[in-house]
């Protein structure tokens, strides 16, 4: 059997070979430092992370990262395992001693008889040769790499500065405030004309924004990001604000061909447009929101706006380098590029967000490379569970803009509006009591948890048990992307 490349020993790398050695399968792991860094990493240590040592909340019911912690151990994640082993205090989070954490990977991966280590940069696209490569060069992938994935990829851009906007939680949105509409009632090629939410602002309701956003605190440019270009001419919005008080209401707040239905005889000021930014109509995006103001002067900036007084954000908006396919165009279901399928992509280089997301991607990725050497068809995790949700994302559950412009998949952390919400909501706690607000929500968060590692565990195992008798009823998860997989749910 011949082995899988892997290019790049970061987070999702390593995971990656972990995974497919462990399905016995040979695998030889390119990493290109200590001999050629990037501009973040400092050692030569497998796995390093490179800023903060934190993997963010390690609560497995109520939170969206903390499951995707639990889904990870389920599946003998080597990420997870050196982490749990390093871990340092930090409340309700897992943070790790970050040069233990990394060493661990190292010698785990190192002292593995199915894994050779190879100190190498790869500068161009594989040879042919190889003919089962994973790509897992992270945000900082060296220049001629990027340049040769460019190329197979036909995008113009891979590498960007890039200044992205906030995302809402559709359910947190005041929809007595705002309304569906698309400007001019325009379906264009794939809309219904009523495809953008809408939030009004009056004359002083305008002007107090305009001052918020002149004096609000922003994120200062790190020194070597600083060549880096924008993405399309993205600029900030506090940098539009600056250039007029005007400026934005000619520009993405501008209020014509727009109407209110609550209030049809008064015309806006200025309106605010969010765009449905997946496919389950769950998140929104704040159309030309994008930012580099602090991610605490965004929530409260950004709750002035009228219908988004208690907006919860999956995402804030953040302005950093970054390099990521556009992987709802380019990758098929399990990770391969469809132009070049003998190449697949994992971690941030696939469009997804942070530390803990690269490496499940990694193990996704190596999962299905695995697989593939057996002969075996990859079958992806159901998009109940946080592994399904986060990969139905990066293959297809975003949806395209029908503007034309700037393409807008961006990167986004595992969160729970990527997953199929749950047919009907709980309500009452068992012994009747009916709940309301941070009760109510956390039960349901409760209900998407339980629902996900009921689902991932008939996928690890590859088999259909009966569905467990919870007291609500899930959403079949065929509904938002088809599974090749037998779920629970698909069978009730
Ligand atoms: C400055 C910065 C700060 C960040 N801070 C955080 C944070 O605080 N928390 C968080 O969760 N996420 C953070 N991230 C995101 C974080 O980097 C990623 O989430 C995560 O490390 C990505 O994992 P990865 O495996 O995709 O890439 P990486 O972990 O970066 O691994 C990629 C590996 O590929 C190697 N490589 C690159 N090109 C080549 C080549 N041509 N040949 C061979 N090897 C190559 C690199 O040396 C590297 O080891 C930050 C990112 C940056 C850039």
């Amino acid at each position: 059997m011949q082995p899988i490349h892997i290019i790049g020993g970061g987070l999702a790398g390593s995971e990656a070979a972990w995974q497919i050695a462990n399905r016995g399968v040979g695998v030889v792991l390119h990493e290109m430092r200590p001999a050629q860094t990037t501009a973040a990493h400092k050692t030569g240590g497998l796995a390093e992370l490179v800023c903060s040592n934190s993997f963010r909340s390690d609560d497995r019911d109520h939170n969206a990262v903390g499951l995707l912690h639990e889904e990870m151990r389920r599946l003998g994640s080597l990420v997870m395992r050196a982490g749990d082993a390093n871990q340092v205090p930090a409340g309700g989070a897992l943070a790790v001693d970050r040069d233990g954490f990394s060493q661990a990977v190292t010698e785990a991966l190192a002292s593995h008889p199915l894994v050779e280590i190879r100190r190498d940069e790869i500068t161009a696209l594989p040879p042919a040769s190889w003919d089962s490569v994973i790509i897992a060069t992270g945000p900082l992938t060296s220049a001629p790499l990027a340049a040769a994935i460019r190329a197979v990829t036909g995008e113009d851009a891979l590498a960007f500065f890039d200044a992205i906007a906030p995302i809402v939680h559709r359910d947190s949105i005041d929809m007595s405030v705002g309304w569906f509409q698309s400007r001019y009632d325009n379906a264009g090629p794939s809309g219904t004309g009523a495809d953008y939410i809408n939030c009004p602002l009056d004359r002083s309701q305008y002007e107090a924004f305009i001052d918020a956003l002149l004096a609000g605190d922003r994120v200062s440019f790190h020194q070597w990001e600083a060549a880096t270009p924008y993405f399309d001419g993205c600029l900030p919005i506090e940098v539009m604000a600056e250039r007029g008080r005007e400026t934005l209401r000619f520009g993405p707040m501008k209020p014509v061909g727009l109407t209110d239905p609550h209030r049809p005889g008064v015309k806006p000021y200025a309106i605010v447009q969010l765009r449905q930014d997946n496919r389950l109509g769950t998140l929104f995006n704040m159309v030309g929101f994008q930012t580099k103001l602090k991610h605490a002067e965004q929530t409260r900036i950004f709750r002035m706006i009228p219908g988004l007084e208690r907006a919860e954000f999956a995402r804030l908006g953040g302005l950093h380098r970054n390099t990521f396919l556009n992987a709802p165009k380019l990758l098929d279901d399990t990770l391969r590029l469809k132009a070049m399928p003998r190449l697949r992509f994992a971690g941030q280089i696939t469009g997804c967000e942070g530390y803990v997301e690269s490496a499940a991607i990694g193990l996704l990725a190596g999962r299905f490379a695995a697989a593939e050497q057996h002969a075996e068809q990859p079958q992806a995790p159901p998009p109940t569970t946080a592994h399904g949700a986060l990969l139905a994302h990066i293959t297809g559950g975003h949806v395209e803009t029908i503007d034309a412009g700037p393409r807008s998949f961006q990167p986004m952390n595992v969160n729970f509006g990527l997953f199929p919400p749950l047919a009907k909501s709980p309500s009452h706690r068992a012994g009747g009591e009916r709940l309301r607000g941070a009760a109510k929500a956390m039960l349901k968060r409760r209900a998407l948890t339980q629902r996900a590692l009921i689902d991932l565990d008939v996928w690890a195992s590859g088999t259909a048990v009966a569905a467990a008798a919870l007291p609500w009823a899930p959403t079949a998860c065929g509904a938002h992307r088809s599974s090749a997989h037998a779920s629970t749910h698909d069978l009730s």
